[in-house]
């Protein structure tokens, strides 16, 4: 079977690697360079969880996306996932905790669940409430993110896929299985399209808003280091004030790497308009965060670069079939990286019309269809 895959980010580039393993006839097209840093993949790290509060659903994706990541290892001969463990903290009545505990009860993963006093003897750094509730997950790591996406376009051209970087492609007609090169038809039997923040743009009807954020990174202050590394504050995610912050310690050479969940600043933006863009709100709302929950930080961020993500109405990815020879994949939210390797799998599944190995109903693109309707 011949089958297209329309964008080399994390999601396509997993998928093309995927679909070549499967044994599909595979060409991929990437409008940039692969690893490119105008998209959502881009930056040096990505947290993996299995928490996902965004739905219960995705706990058993991040599972499969693991498995999937440590054979991704092998063939790279390079590692990927550095597994720290992790917490979620939060007031006993927020949401996080709430939705954390929820999701652990109906998926039956693997948790525990500390107090105030348990978490600081762990956690000394972190400054948190006396009713503060952590929830911990210790197979939570950091991703490494470029060089998972250039790994997985490696292990899919060993495996027979051609992949064209710098080829932006035309899919209107891709519902028939064309795509269209330079003006040049090409014929498939599947396409996928997996472009990110593009992929409202070029599938229109999908629900899905291209918005800037940002990824920013903090120094600790001098004789904090050790309290602030990879291994020693792991991955968390804390409610601090009205909003989440979610980071990780530093890895070695590196820096202690935290966002907010949301923010004022992260606004709906053309695409193509990423590169260079800023807002006079930048890094201040978790430069307030980091102030309030990592007094050993310097809350001025050593480093802030530009990033997007598709978005959804109901913060759900935007996955399946949209036609007899189409299937769409986006709307990542801003946490689809540590899904990647599962979803790569799924989209490869569709298209060769195999029962998917973790099935996904609820990012139907159905469901926005309906809607439309
Ligand atoms: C700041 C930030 C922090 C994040 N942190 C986390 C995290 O900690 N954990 C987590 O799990 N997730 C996180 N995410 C989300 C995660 O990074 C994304 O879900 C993931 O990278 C999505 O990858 P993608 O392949 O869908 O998109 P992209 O990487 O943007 O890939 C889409 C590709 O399609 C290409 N393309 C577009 N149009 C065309 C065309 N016409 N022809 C050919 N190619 C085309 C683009 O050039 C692009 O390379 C974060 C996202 C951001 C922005």
């Amino acid at each position: 079977m011949r089958v297209a895959v329309v964008g080399l980010g994390a999601w396509g580039s997993m998928t093309a690697w995927r679909l070549a393993r499967a044994g599909a006839d595979v060409v991929g097209f990437e409008a940039g360079v692969i690893g490119h840093d105008h998209g959502s993949s881009h930056g040096a790290t990505r947290l993996y969880r299995r928490l996902c509060v965004e739905h219960a659903g995705l706990v058993p994706l991040a599972e499969r996306s693991a498995e999937l990541w440590r054979t991704l290892e092998q063939e790279a001969g390079e590692p990927l996932l550095t597994v720290t463990g992790g917490v979620s903290i939060g007031p006993a009545d927020s949401a996080l905790v709430h939705d954390s505990l929820a999701v652990a009860a109906a998926t039956g993963v693997a948790h525990e669940v500390l107090d105030a006093e348990a978490i600081r003897a762990r956690w000394p750094m972190l400054r948190i409430a006396d009713d503060a509730v952590g929830i911990v997950d210790p197979a939570a790591g950091i991703l490494a993110a470029e060089p998972s996406v250039l790994a997985a376009a490696a292990a899919a051209r060993r495996a027979g896929a051609t992949l064209h970087d710098r080829t932006r492609v035309d899919v209107t007609d891709a519902a028939d299985g064309i795509v269209r090169v330079d003006g040049r038809e090409e014929r498939f039997d599947q396409v996928i399209v997996a472009a990110g923040a593009w992929t409202g743009e070029l599938v229109p009807g999908l629900g899905v808003t291209p918005t800037r954020t940002l990824v920013t990174w903090f120094a600790p202050r001098p004789g904090e280091e050790a309290q602030h590394s990879a291994e020693t504050l792991g991955v968390v995610v804390v409610a601090v004030e009205d909003a989440w912050m979610w980071g990780h310690g530093a890895l070695p050479g590196g820096l202690v790497k935290l966002g907010p969940a949301d923010d004022p600043a992260f606004v709906p933006i053309g695409p193509d308009a990423l590169p260079g863009s800023s807002d006079p709100r930048d890094g201040a709302l978790v430069s307030r965060l980091a102030a309030a929950a990592l007094p050993g930080l310097d809350p001025t961020p050593t480093g802030m670069r530009p990033c997007m993500y598709g978005r959804t109405s109901d913060h759900q990815f935007v996955i399946g079939r949209i036609g007899e020879r189409l299937t769409v994949a986006g709307g990542c939210n801003g946490h689809g990286f540590k899904h990647a390797a599962a979803i790569g799998e799924h989209l490869a599944e569709v298209a060769l019309g195999t029962e998917p190995t973790v099935p996904l109903p609820f990012a139907d693109p159905v469901r926005f269809a309906a809607a439309a309707a």
